[in-house]
């Protein structure tokens, strides 16, 4: 159930991003067109969003929340839970 939600929530923010994607190709052929550059803006703005969400969730849940070999990454989980405590 977990590994399904997590997938349909994964493909549901790099199916946003790739309209995104399109929807700047779109704009692409004709980059004076007047709606070109908010919408651009726009669609970069929310696509860039999306993508730092899903990074930030898998850096959590694999980082955070997961002991390392590594010395850094132990140490950065470490210190995510002790602050998790205050
Ligand atoms: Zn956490």
């Amino acid at each position: 159930m977990k590994r399904a939600r997590v997938a349909a929530g994964s493909g549901l923010i790099l199916g946003f991003a790739a309209a995104m994607v399109a929807v700047a190709r779109h704009f692409a052929a004709d980059p004076w067109e007047p709606v070109a550059f908010p919408v651009s803006t726009l669609g970069a703005t929310a696509a860039t969003v999306a993508l730092a969400s899903l990074y930030e969730w898998i850096v959590h849940r694999h980082v955070y929340h997961r002991p390392s070999p590594v010395p850094l990454l132990q140490g950065i989980r470490e210190m995510h839970h002790v602050a998790r405590a205050l």
